[in-house]
């Protein structure tokens, strides 16, 4: 834990958490296009479970119907808020 000074009283405090802006990546005519420039023209994008691994999108399969993973840089995508919901494992 990180400490600072609180203003009002000139006491040590705990340092709010540092919390990570949401991203999320842009709908546009030609299609997605990721936070890292990655697009479905060229690296794409591909169901997958909560880990990040491509699953086929099977009728009785894992997939929960919304995640596609980034084949560029492994950010999972919530196709229906176009969310960065993680980031899959190495
Ligand atoms: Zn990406």
């Amino acid at each position: 834990m990180t400490w600072v000074r609180n203003p009002t009283t000139g006491g040590a405090m705990p340092a709010p958490p540092v919390v990570a802006p949401i991203e999320s990546i842009t709908e546009t005519a030609g299609g997605w296009v990721c936070v890292c420039r990655n697009t479905e023209h060229s690296s794409g994008f591909y169901p997958c479970d909560e880990s990040g691994a491509e699953i086929e999108p099977t009728i009785d399969g894992p997939w929960d119907g919304v995640s596609y993973v980034c084949a560029a840089c492994g950010r999972i995508i919530d196709q229906n808020t176009l969310k960065v919901t993680g980031r899959a494992k190495e």
